[in-house]
C-alpha cells in the first residue's frame, strides 16, 4: 500500500496530469485508502486495527463484522459516483482560486444532474470547515456587519467575523466568519469560544454588541485612530462582492454559512506552501469522521 503522489510521481499541475495518475478507480481506492487508514485499516464501528489489510471497495471486520467502504462514515458516505470524480472535484477545487459556481463543477465532471454538482459542492464546504478549524490567535479585528444576499430577494444577512493581525508586519492572518441572527452578547461569546483562542487581544467597535466579552479570557481594546476595524470591515465587504459575483444572488440564507466557510478556508490556505498542501488539507476535512453536528446538517442534503 502506496501513496501514489511520490516524489517521482509528483501532485499533479494540470487536469491532463491528473486524469493520468489518477487514470482508475482502483488507483483511487489505493490512493484514498492509504489516505484515511495510513496506520493500516481502522474499523469505525469498534477500531479494531489491521495493519496488513490490503485495500478493498469494501472490508468485513474480522472483530466485530460490520462491512466498510472507504466512503463509509466520511462526507462520501453512500455515494453511488466513481471515486475519481470525487478526487477529480477535490484537486480542482484546491488548484484553481477564486470559487466556483455548481454549473462549473457540472461541466467540468459532465454530470448530468445540477442536483448532483450543488451537493457535492455544498458537501465539500463542509469539509472545508471541518479542515479548517484552527482558532484565530493573537491580535484580533472583531466586527459585525450586514449583507445583501440576491437568493432571498434582496434579504440582509448579519455576519460576524475576526481576522488575526500577524505583527509587526501587520498582514493579514487567518480569518473566520458566521452568519449570525443578531450582534448580542450570546453571539459574541459563541463564536469567540469557537473561533478565537483565549489570551487574545481583541479589537472591537464601540457598541453595546461587544460589552459582554469575558474580560478575564481576552483583552479588548475598542476601535479607534490608533488600532481600528477597517480591514475587518473590509473582509465581509469582499464577501459579500464574491458571494454575488460568483453565485449571481443564487444563493439564500439558510445556506450562507457554507459559502461563509468556503470564503474562509480559500483565504486561510493562501498561507499555504503550495496546492498539493491544500489537496491534502481539503482531503483531511472529506474523510475525517462525521460528527453528530455533522450528520444533523447532511441530514436535509441528498446523498449522490
Ligand atoms: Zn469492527
Amino acid at each position: 500500500m502506496q501513496d501514489i503522489l511520490t516524489p517521482k510521481n509528483r501532485f499533479p499541475k494540470t487536469i491532463e496530469e491528473f486524469k493520468k495518475q489518477f487514470h482508475n478507480e482502483t488507483t483511487c481506492l489505493h490512493f484514498l485508502f492509504y489516505k484515511r487508514w495510513p496506520k493500516g485499516f481502522m474499523c469505525p464501528y469498534c477500531n479494531w486495527i489491521k495493519r496488513e489489510q490490503e485495500p478493498a471497495k469494501t472490508i468485513t471486520c474480522s472483530h466485530c463484522g460490520h462491512p466498510t467502504s472507504i466512503t463509509t462514515n466520511t462526507i462520501m458516505h453512500g455515494t453511488k459516483k466513481p471515486l475519481f470524480g470525487w478526487l477529480e472535484c477535490i484537486w480542482w477545487l484546491a488548484s484553481t482560486d477564486g470559487g466556483h459556481s455548481a454549473k462549473d463543477l457540472q461541466r467540468l465532471l459532465n454530470l448530468s444532474s445540477y442536483q448532483t454538482a450543488w451537493t457535492w459542492l455544498q458537501k465539500l464546504r463542509m469539509a472545508m470547515a471541518v479542515a479548517d478549524n484552527k482558532p484565530c490567535r493573537g491580535t484580533i479585528e472583531l466586527c459585525s456587519n450586514s449583507i445583501l444576499l440576491g437568493g432571498d430577494k434582496g434579504s440582509k444577512s448579519q455576519i460576524l467575523a475576526a481576522a488575526e493581525i500577524i505583527l509587526p508586519s501587520g498582514i493579514t492572518g487567518r480569518i473566520k466568519m458566521e452568519s449570525i441572527g443578531e450582534l448580542s452578547k450570546n453571539t459574541v461569546t459563541s463564536f469567540l469560544n469557537k473561533h478565537v483562542a483565549t489570551g487574545s487581544s481583541l479589537v472591537v467597535p464601540d457598541s453595546t454588541g461587544y460589552q459582554g466579552i469575558d474580560q478575564d479570557a481576552y483583552f479588548t481594546i475598542a476601535d479607534s485612530k490608533s488600532a481600528t476595524t477597517v480591514r475587518i470591515q473590509q473582509i465581509i465587504q469582499s464577501f459579500e462582492i464574491w458571494l454575488n459575483k460568483i453565485h449571481r444572488g443564487g444563493v439564500v440564507a439558510k445556506h450562507l454559512q457554507l459559502y461563509l466557510d468556503e470564503f474562509c478556508f480559500r483565504s486561510n490556505v493562501a498561507m499555504l506552501s503550495d496546492n498539493e498542501a491544500i489537496f491534502n488539507l481539503l482531503l483531511s476535512g472529506v474523510l475525517a469522521q462525521k460528527s453528530r453536528s455533522y450528520k444533523n446538517l447532511t441530514a436535509h442534503i441528498t446523498t449522490e
